[in-house]
């Protein structure tokens, strides 16, 4: 079933620690159930994508938005003849270094970061925990994760340069990563821009007439979905044009990378590798599409006054605690006050900032700078 330019499970470069194969689990079916069942993991489900809690519980947070596109992403797999388990355990796997408060959490913490000459990136913080942080077996440290899942975690959606990151060598920089990780950040794409204008609508942050106009792509199917069912709902119709948004997208995902491949005469992963290009890539009309629901998202949404005070109160927090814990670091756990011995403050501060769930990093600021909002 496996076409010749997905990665082959027996081709794996392997784990860092020798491990006995497993009698029902492939490898890369097992590196997909240990981030499954790792602690950061769990915790995507108390941070923030776009809404916090206050707005509602059925908005996604970076948990169920995770599991979306996992599921976006096996079926693109699937139709291409990629690797599924190892299509979905990078797909489990690429937020898992999200700081809390979304993006407005990243922001403030990269920026409390520079002050001190260094910086956050979220992948970067993802290979971190695997390799580290995630403490589970008593032979080794991290989850022992196969190379090509490692390497996805750096290589999805971001191109690292090997003079600046000589400690990333191992990951081949010179070389795109095999279609399976390419696959991911679009398929994020695909995912965050249906999701975030479903949860905008739902928290009347958006109107079906604002979408309309702002996402081109959005009004035709909407304009077909009202000849078709003149007397639903405007929540049904908004629901059936955006699915036919999300089917849009997905399809030509599909067709689009099969025709790049084939033009390419890419047989092999090393053919993938070495490629000029990415090959996974919408058409230049859908690439159009998705860069117009792309920028209406912030512009009308991730922008919006509506959401200004919350973001202001995340990056408050956030940079509140870092500059308290720099002041003070004999208030920080005892592990960390450990680590601050082998590594630079900064960065362990930033470490355990990261990993924080959204209410608990509120519960600290509580506890060490005051109620937010009081002061
Ligand atoms: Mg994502």
């Amino acid at each position: 079933m496996l076409a010749g330019y997905a990665v082959h499970v027996e081709n794996s470069r392997g784990r860092r620690f020798h491990e006995p194969s497993h009698a029902y689990r492939n490898d890369f079916q097992r590196d997909r159930d240990r981030v499954i069942h790792s602690r950061a993991f769990r915790r995507l489900e108390a941070k923030t994508q776009v809404f916090t809690r206050r707005y509602s519980d059925h908005f996604r947070n970076r948990l169920t938005h995770t599991i979306e596109v996992a599921q976006i992403s096996r079926t693109i797999a699937g139709a291409l003849g990629l690797n599924v388990d190892l299509v979905e355990a990078l797909a489990l796997v690429h937020d898992i270094g999200h700081p809390p408060f979304g993006h407005s959490g990243e922001k403030a913490l990269d920026a409390a970061m520079r002050e001190h000459g260094l910086s956050f990136d979220h992948n970067l913080h993802a290979l971190r925990i695997v390799e580290d942080f995630e403490q589970r077996y008593a032979a080794f440290r991290g989850l022992n994760l196969t190379f090509e899942v490692r390497e996805g975690i750096i290589k999805h959606s971001h191109d690292y340069n090997a003079r600046e990151h000589p400690e990333l060598a191992e990951y081949l920089l010179d070389q795109h990563p095999p279609l399976e990780a390419q696959l991911i950040d679009l398929t994020d794409e695909i995912a965050y821009n249906t999701a975030d204008l479903d949860d905008g609508y739902e928290a009347h942050l958006l109107s079906l007439e604002d979408i309309r106009g702002g996402v081109p792509v959005f009004g035709l199917s909407l304009s077909e979905v009202e000849k078709t069912y003149p007397d639903a709902p405007d929540k049904l119709k908004f629901n059936e044009a955006l699915k036919r948004m999300l089917d849009r997208f997905v399809g030509d995902l599909i067709t689009n990378t099969q025709m790049q491949v084939k033009r390419a005469g890419v047989q092999t992963v090393d053919d993938v590798r070495g490629h000029s290009g990415r090959l996974a890539a919408f058409t230049p009309e859908v690439e159009l599409e998705r860069k117009q629901a792309k920028d209406f998202l912030y512009k009308s949404l991730y922008f919006s006054p509506s959401l200004a005070s919350e973001k202001e109160d995340a990056e408050r927090v956030v940079s509140d605690l870092f500059a308290f814990w720099m002041e003070d670091s004999s208030a920080l756990p005892h592990y960390y006050q450990e680590k601050a011995e082998e590594e630079s403050l900064p960065r362990v501060i930033c470490d355990y900032i990261a990993g924080m769930t959204d209410h608990f990093i509120l519960e600290q600021h509580t506890k060490y700078c005051g109620e937010i909002g009081q002061s």
